[in-house]
């Protein structure tokens, strides 16, 4: 059976990113064509209720602290947001196990979707992952980013 991989949105041209951009990837999307990949996309932040366009956020720990309960996420405007972040990643990983999702491909210096960089802030990259990129590793998906294509 094939298996099936979750994609940024913002990678595949959607609109989602913060700023009402999006961070369309040639190489990914001729990629996924060329494979023949089964794909979905997904935007963690939009999934965990978060508007478009947004204030960018905060992310002072890495994503594994999120998850384990011992950081936050914040956004100037709304404060903490760490139950939307959560939200998004627990959407993201609903639909990995209901589809037998085995791969993801990131969008790299995300506060969620950043596999080996998230950005505390915008000006200032942090080490770790996003907080949806660390539940997906966590639950056992091979996550890379737009950067290992
Ligand atoms: Fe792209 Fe992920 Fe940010 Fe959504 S949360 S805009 S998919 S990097």
């Amino acid at each position: 059976m094939r298996l099936m991989i979750l994609v940024s949105a913002c990678l595949l041209g959607v609109n989602c990113r913060y700023d009402g951009g999006n961070c369309r990837d040639r190489d990914v999307i001729q990629f996924l064509k060329e494979q023949n990949e089964r794909f979905i996309p997904i935007c963690p932040e939009q999934l965990g209720g978060l508007p478009t366009p947004r204030e960018p956020s905060k992310l002072p720990e890495g994503g594994e602290e999120v998850i384990a309960g011992q950081g936050n996420v914040t956004m100037k405007d709304k404060g903490d947001v760490t139950s939307n972040f959560l939200k998004g990643a627990e959407e993201a990983s609903k639909l990995a196990e209901s589809f037998d999702v085995d791969r993801a491909i990131l969008k790299e210096g995300s506060p969620s979707c950043g596999v080996r960089k998230f950005a505390k802030n915008y000006e200032d990259k942090g080490k770790g992952s996003g907080v949806t990129a660390a539940l997906l590793i966590e639950k056992g998906l091979d996550v890379i980013s737009e950067k290992d294509i």
